[in-house]
């Protein structure tokens, strides 16, 4: 009797503080979601500023202000309520019913993540003045020479990872695909099969070229040599001017996304060195630009534009959770570019080449086997490519040019290395870090999701406005309101399948 008195009162104090907890939650959870929207309608307001300010840099329609959104930018991940919202809420984030509150704390919390340090003040002063000297030409008056410049890179990669690893994190590079969900361990991964299933015949194709130049010895140029069938060989249509612009609508009114109806526009201007072109989401999803040198391609116009589908079929409320591109964990660029390689891949299919291009069937299918026969160089030149970065971040302390040799060397089993190379000196390490394997899994993703389509609509699908419905309902639409691999799981039935991948052409 006793006993159980003593249990009942105790049960019914446990009731009564976990009825106190609940409601506490739910009137907390009331002020968060307010705080947030407040917040969120800030971060999209600086977002367009930022977007705009990337505009006129790229268009010279007016005088470009990267400083203030920036400085805003500062201002919005330094404040402290959110941040202790977020701290406090991160961790138990799964417990919370709405779903999509849920995910906005999970991508604020990345956001917040990424910004302590690439916000930082140190870290983005000395990011500011690479950027522009990097922009600069050597002639420039006051111009840093190379090794200084170099040595200003190394110590922001510094200063970068070992606020990382003050965090608890290994190192920068981990920190980064953390907190845009590609992960680690998981590119660790991506990078081994890829090495692993091309590197036989990647090898019987060295030989080959050995044996038919008469070399004896295999460097860098014979590796850029043997990638560039790859390139040569995509059956994109070689068209440019009103009749690429005439085949981009023919394509986009073909999948039902109505070209004149979508919110976007075009200029062609010089661009700063290093960039072709940039499509703008400068507001999602009513304002969508594309700045393109001139004279680009049919596939790269597709691919910007691809960047502009997703942007303006977004119709998720949430800013946090619409893609706006300026701020790290902000979304996966993996994916993005995925979905931009999706609208490009179809300049590259056979029955669209047909209709575009006076090639005869015979020939379409050389070119199809001669680019999949250099599938495995274009790989393994591009985990060269990246790779460098992510084992650079593991010790600064070491040679970066003795690092990028090996690095070039391994992937591209070269006999030896001729390259001169000024490896740092680039404004990838400094303005885009941990990017680079994203162009490999958007050529993976994009593969993936018309493979999909082809299952689930035939071969018309490329003419289908079910085909455009499935991009808006699966990829476009909700933006980050899931993560990457779960909506790619949830369209395709798979997560990223570089198995099938390999498996498909042949590797
Ligand atoms: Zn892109």
């Amino acid at each position: 009797m006793h006993y159980s008195k003593i249990k009942q009162a105790t049960l019914s104090s446990l009731y009564i503080v976990l009825i106190l907890l609940l409601s506490a939650c739910g009137n907390n959870l009331k002020d968060i979601t307010t705080f947030l929207n407040a917040k969120e309608a800030v971060y999209e307001d600086i977002s367009i500023q930022m977007g705009e300010a990337y505009w006129n840099l790229y268009s010279d329609e007016a005088e470009a202000d990267l400083k203030a959104p920036k400085e805003r930018y500062v201002d919005l991940y330094t404040n402290d309520t959110l941040i202790s919202i977020i701290e406090d809420w991160y961790p138990k984030r799964n417990t919370i019913d709405d779903k999509i509150l849920a995910r906005r704390i999970e991508v604020w919390n990345n956001i917040l993540t990424a910004a302590k340090i690439n916000y930082a003040e140190e870290n983005l002063k000395l990011q500011n003045e690479l950027e522009f000297w990097l922009g600069e030409p050597d002639t420039a008056k006051g111009k840093p020479s190379d090794a200084e410049l170099k040595k200003m890179v190394i110590q922001l990669m510094k200063q970068r990872n070992e606020q990382a690893k003050a965090m608890g994190y290994e190192n920068y590079a981990v920190l980064m695909l953390d907190i845009t969900e590609t992960g680690y361990d998981w590119l660790e991964e991506f990078v081994r099969i890829i090495d692993e299933r091309t590197y036989e015949p990647y090898k019987i194709l060295k030989e080959e070229y050995l044996s038919e130049t008469e070399k004896s010895e295999f460097t860098n140029d014979d590796a850029r040599s043997l990638l560039m069938p790859y390139y040569i060989n995509q059956i994109t249509p070689d068209l440019s001017g009103d009749s690429m612009r005439a085949a981009m609508k023919n394509i986009i009114d073909g999948i039902g996304l109505d070209y004149n109806s979508l919110p976007f526009r075009v200029v062609e201007n010089e661009m700063p060195p290093g960039v072709g072109g940039q499509g703008i989401a400068v507001q999602i999803p009513g304002d969508f630009r594309i700045a393109l040198m001139p004279g680009l391609g049919f596939a790269t116009w597709m691919h910007e534009l691809g960047h502009g589908l997703q942007a303006m079929h977004t119709t998720i409320e949430s800013p946090i959770l619409k893609g706006y591109e300026w701020s790290f964990g902000s979304g996966n660029g993996g994916f993005s570019e995925g979905m931009a390689e999706t609208s490009a891949r179809f300049t590259r299919n056979v029955n669209i080449a047909k209709q575009f291009s006076d090639l005869s069937d015979e020939e379409l299918a050389e070119k199809i086997a001669a680019m999949n026969k250099h599938r495995a160089a274009y790989l393994r030149y591009w985990l060269a490519i990246f790779m460098f970065e992510i084992e650079y971040y593991k010790d600064l302390d070491q040679d970066p040019d003795e690092l990028k040799r090996s690095v070039i060397q391994k992937y591209r089993l070269l006999d030896s290395v001729n390259e001169e190379s000024a490896p740092l000196l680039d404004m990838v390490f400094v303005s885009y870090p941990l990017y680079l394997q994203n162009y490999v899994i958007a050529e993976i993703v994009s593969w993936q999701v018309h493979d999909a389509l082809l299952d689930k609509f035939g071969e018309s699908y490329i003419n289908d406005p079910a085909t455009g419905q499935f991009l808006i309902d699966h990829f476009y639409k909700d933006g980050a309101a899931m993560p990457w691999r779960t909506s790619l799981k949830t369209a395709t039935g798979k997560e990223l399948d570089v198995d099938g991948y390999l498996t498909y052409f042949g590797l």
